[in-house]
C-alpha cells in the first residue's frame, strides 16, 4: 500500500504557557512512501517524527494537508478505520493476559461484518506468532518474557489484523544493545516477508541506516533530505544531515577557498574546481583521510583506537570545529614510535563543503 503525505502540517499551542505562541511540529511535509517499503523517519528529539507518525495513524489530526493510503484519502478517518498496526517503544501489552490473549485481542474486538469465527482468529494468531517466532510462548504472561520477546508480541498483535500500513515508534529503544541489534534484523525480516509498507521512527541514525529502504531526515519539523541510506551518507545536502549520519561522526573544520584550492588552517589540502573564493565549513568523513607525509592537513596526534579491522587515529587541529579529528585508516598503518604529528591527503569524494551562512552544501568537481 502506497502512503502519500501531501503538505502535512501540525501546529500545537506551545506547552510553555508563560511564553505562549505556537510550535510547528511538522511543517509542509510532502512525501510518497512506496508500496512495500520500509521508511525510516530519522531526526533528533523534537524534530516532529512522532507527530508525523501519529498523523499517519490518525491519533493526531493534521492542522493542514492530506494523507492517502493508495488512492484513498484517509485524512478524516479514525485510527480503527485506517487499517494500521501500531507498535510503541513501551510494548503496551496487557499484563494480565497471556501472549495468546494479547495477540487475539484486536481480532476479538472486531465488530459487524469484520467479526470472524474463533478458529480463524486462532489460526491467524498462531500464524503471526510463528512469523515473529514466539509461537512457543503463547501461554506465558508478558512478565515472563524478555524485552525482545515482549516487543515481538507487540509486533504480532499489530500484524494480526493484517494492517495496510505498519507504524513503529522507536520500537527498539527499551532493549539492550544486543537485543536491539537482533530485533531490528527481525523487524526487517518480518517486513520483507509480509511486504507491508512500514514506517519506522527512530533518533538512532545507525538503526535507520541499517533497516530502511528509504530514510527521511527531519529537523525542527522540516524534511531535510530523503533517499536511500547510503545515498544520503555519500551525498548529504547540508551540514546538519552530514553531521547526523555516520559513526564516528563527520569531522568539521573552518576552511577557505582561494583560486579553486581548499585551505584548512592556512595549508592547501585539496583542489576544489568550480568553487568561488569564500569561507566555508569543511566536512571530512573519517574514512576520507589518507596518511601521507606530503599531505597538506597536519594534525597533532592525541591517541590511537584499534577497533578490530580498523585503526582510528584521534588528533587535533587548530581549525577543527568538532571536539577532535577522528580518522579511520587501514589497520596496517602504524604510527612511528613517538610520532606526534600525522599528515593527511584527502579523498575528494569524502570531503564536503558547506556555505557558512545557510550551511547548504557547495558542490565541486561536478
Ligand atoms: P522525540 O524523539 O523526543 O519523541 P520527535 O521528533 O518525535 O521527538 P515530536 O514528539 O513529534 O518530536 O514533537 C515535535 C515538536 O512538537 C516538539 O517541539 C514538541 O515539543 C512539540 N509537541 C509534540 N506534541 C505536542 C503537544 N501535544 N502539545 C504541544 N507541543 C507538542
Amino acid at each position: 500500500m502506497k502512503v502519500e503525505l501531501k503538505n502535512l502540517t501540525k501546529i500545537f499551542p506551545s506547552r510553555n504557557k508563560k511564553v505562549g505562541g505556537e510550535v510547528v511540529a511538522v511543517n509542509d511535509f510532502t512525501f510518497t512512501i512506496p508500496d512495500g517499503k520500509l521508511v525510516g523517519l530519522l531526526g533528533p528529539s523534537g524534530c516532529g517524527k512522532s507527530t508525523t507518525l501519529y498523523m499517519i495513524s490518525g491519533l493526531q489530526k493534521p492542522s493542514s494537508g492530506q494523507i492517502f493510503f493508495g488512492d484513498e484519502d484517509v485524512t478524516e478517518l479514525t485510527p480503527e478505520n485506517r487499517g494500521i498496526g501500531l507498535v510503541f517503544q513501551n510494548y503496551a501489552l496487557y499484563p494480565h493476559m497471556t501472549v495468546k490473549q494479547n495477540i487475539l485481542f484486536p481480532l476479538q474486538n472486531l465488530r459487524g461484518e469484520d467479526r470472524m469465527p474463533k478458529e480463524e482468529m486462532l489460526e491467524r494468531a498462531y500464524r503471526v506468532a510463528k512469523l515473529v517466532q514466539i509461537d512457543e510462548l503463547m501461554d506465558r504472561k508478558p512478565s515472563e518474557l524478555s524485552g525482545g520477546q515482549q516487543q515481538r508480541v507487540a509486533i504480532a498483535r499489530a500484524l494480526v489484523k493484517m494492517p495496510r500500513v505498519l507504524l513503529l515508534d522507536e520500537p527498539l529503544s527499551n532493549l539492550d544493545a544486543r537485543l536491539r541489534l537482533q530485533t531490528r534484523e527481525e523487524i526487517r525480516r518480518i517486513q520483507k516477508e509480509t511486504g507491508i509498507t512500514t514506517i519506522f521512527v527512530t533518533h538512532d541514525q545507525e538503526e535507520a541506516m541499517s533497516i530502511s529502504d528509504v530514510i527521511v531526515v527531519m529537523k525542527l519539523g522540516v524534511v531535510q533530505q530523503t533517499g536511500k541510506p547510503q545515498q544520503i551518507y555519500d551525498d548529504p545536502c547540508n551540514l546538519f544531515v552530514a553531521k547526523f549520519l555516520g559513526t564516528p561522526p563527520i569531522n568539521v573544520f573552518e576552511g577557505e577557498v582561494r583560486a579553486e584550492k581548499l585551505y584548512i588552517g592556512g595549508a592547501a589540502v585539496l583542489d576544489v574546481p568550480g568553487v568561488e573564493d569564500r569561507a566555508v565549513y569543511v566536512g571530512i568523513r573519517p574514512e576520507g583521510f589518507i596518511p601521507d607525509a606530503n599531505g597538506g592537513l597536519r594534525c597533532e596526534v592525541s591517541g590511537v583506537d584499534v577497533m578490530g579491522r580498523d585503526v582510528s587515529i584521534v588528533s587535533r587541529h587548530g581549525a577543527m570545529l568538532t571536539p577532535s579529528v577522528r580518522s579511520i585508516v587501514d589497520a596496517d598503518y602504524k604510527l612511528a614510535e613517538g610520532q606526534t604529528e600525522v599528515a593527511y591527503a584527502l579523498k575528494p569524494h569524502k570531503v564536503f563543503l558547506f556555505a557558512k551562512d545557510t550551511e547548504e552544501r557547495i558542490y565541486f568537481g561536478v
